[in-house]
């Protein structure tokens, strides 16, 4: 009887819990999804009026009748604010977008090996400002489908943040491995910079993330590159890691299907 009675209790609990449970999940996915919302209509909204101010600001920058150097370095030092602002907005709504699958991928087949050249000649002349050596050696074609514009998107924000976290004199290496499995390749990004250590490793990824919170800043950073990163990779059914060690520079490595 006492046998009976436990396995009864047991029962009952388990059912009040999924019950519980159930009652619990809903609202919860409901105030994620009004959250996500929120953030998407509010980076949109916030474009055009941070546009009107950005046009403001450079009419501002033009006119010669402003000659004292106090007010030119003000006008510089907003700029650079709404600089900052414009791209954290535009981020925002790439994050906001992918979780709900509203960032379509366009695929197209493409040569990976162009999309590189292209996107290391650009960033070339922020290489030289650092004396950073940056390097690509251009191999033979490596046709991929996939969204053009957002594996270009990944590639400027691992080169980006390679640059950003290598001291001067440092080196940065792009290579592709078309070989290593069939049908897929490899995007390796690797730096000789400050690296990541193990935990943090498993950080970066998350939205505003980032080691050091004052660094960053003062790098232009705003914590949501490696996010976007992650699910642009993700939207291709790919993956991204990272092998490093702290102080020793660290490599962003992308599997993508070909
Ligand atoms: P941020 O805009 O701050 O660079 P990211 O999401 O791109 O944001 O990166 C998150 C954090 O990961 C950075 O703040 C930095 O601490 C770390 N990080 C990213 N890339 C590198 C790298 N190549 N070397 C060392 N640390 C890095």
């Amino acid at each position: 009887i006492l046998g009976l009675l436990s396995l009864l209790a047991f029962i009952v609990a388990n059912f009040a819990g999924h019950i519980m449970a159930g009652k619990a999940i809903i609202p919860l996915k409901e105030a994620y999804e009004r959250q996500r919302q929120f953030a998407a209509d509010a980076s949109h909204e916030l474009r055009t009026p941070l546009s009107v101010v950005m046009a403001s600001v450079d009419v501002l920058g033009n006119d010669a009748s402003i000659a004292s150097p106090f007010l030119q370095q003000v006008i510089v030092d907003m700029r650079d604010e709404v600089k900052k602002m414009t791209k954290l907005v535009s981020d925002l709504l790439l994050v906001a977008r992918s979780e709900n699958q509203t960032f379509k991928l366009v695929t197209e087949k493409f040569d990976l090996i162009e999309a590189i050249h292209e996107i290391v000649r650009k960033m070339q002349p922020l290489a030289d400002e650092k004396h950073i050596n940056l390097f690509f050696v251009k191999q033979e074609s490596v046709i991929i489908r996939a969204d053009i514009q957002r594996i270009k998107q990944l590639l400027i924000i691992l080169i980006d943040n390679a640059l950003k976290y290598t001291p001067g004199n440092g080196v940065v290496t792009v290579k592709v491995d078309g070989e290593f499995e069939k049908n897929k390749i490899r995007i390796m990004v690797r730096d000789t910079g400050i690296g990541i250590s193990l935990t943090d490793q498993h950080k970066v990824f998350d939205r505003f993330y980032r080691v050091d919170r004052a660094r960053s800043r003062d790098s232009g950073g705003n914590g949501l590159g490696l996010a976007i990163a992650r699910d642009i990779v993700n939207l291709h059914d790919g993956e991204l890691y990272i092998e490093s060690k702290i102080g020793e520079g660290a490599a962003f490595i992308v599997e993508l299907k070909k």
